[in-house]
């Protein structure tokens, strides 16, 4: 029987360790990326380690990262562990003509260091887009639709909006107000000290 718990390790050292060994015993290699610069949290090395099981030429990959948001790797990398002890998977994956690729701690610095982040503290699931293109603006404006330029413009659209029965997201300030007043509780009515427009 697999011994799950022991998959899992307190740290991103003892993850690796684990990982590393779960490969050896499986005689597999593991393609180690180091990071060129950034230590650990107790001075070691970081790394992502790649390892991949089963028939290089099979029909489909199972891939399973660990560690994007670094601190959240001890999780994933005690189940990349799992699946590399797991008998019953390492003989599924020659029957369904599967291979198996583990990428372990995507994020090797959040995962020692507890952060979600990575060393220049960016969130590699927020980042996830392509840099040949420029960076949408920062600026809030950029994202405001065009159309409001003037007070005429704007009473246009609320007297379109008037026209429309059941406007999403909209109520008759006349029909539905006491309807809503009831939905709402006795405190939330009583801070309700102005009555609506159209009251
Ligand atoms: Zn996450």
């Amino acid at each position: 029987m697999l011994d799950l718990a022991s998959a899992f390790a307190p740290d991103y050292a003892g993850a690796r360790e684990k990982f590393h060994a779960a490969a050896a015993a499986r005689s597999l290699a593991v393609e180690r990326h180091l990071h060129p610069s950034a230590r650990g949290v107790t001075g070691e090395e970081l790394a992502i380690d790649v390892v991949m099981a089963g028939n290089a030429d099979a029909a489909a990959v199972l891939f399973v990262s660990s560690a994007m948001h670094g601190v959240e790797g001890f999780c994933g990398s005690g189940c990349q562990v799992g699946l590399l002890r797991d008998d019953v998977v390492q003989a599924a994956l020659g029957l369904c003509g599967v291979a198996l690729v583990l990428v372990h701690a995507v994020n090797p610095y959040g995962f020692s260091h507890l952060r979600r982040t990575n060393e220049d503290n960016v969130d590699l699931n927020r980042n996830f887009r392509d840099f040949r293109a420029p960076p949408p603006s920062n600026d809030p404006r950029a994202t405001l639709k065009g159309g409001y330029k003037d007070a005429a413009h704007v009473a246009r659209n609320m007297e379109l909006v008037a026209t429309m029965p059941k406007a999403p997201g909209l109520f008759s300030t006349t029909s539905d107000w006491p309807r809503i007043g009831r939905m709402l509780s006795a405190t939330m009515r009583a801070t309700m000290s102005v009555a609506p427009p159209g009251a």
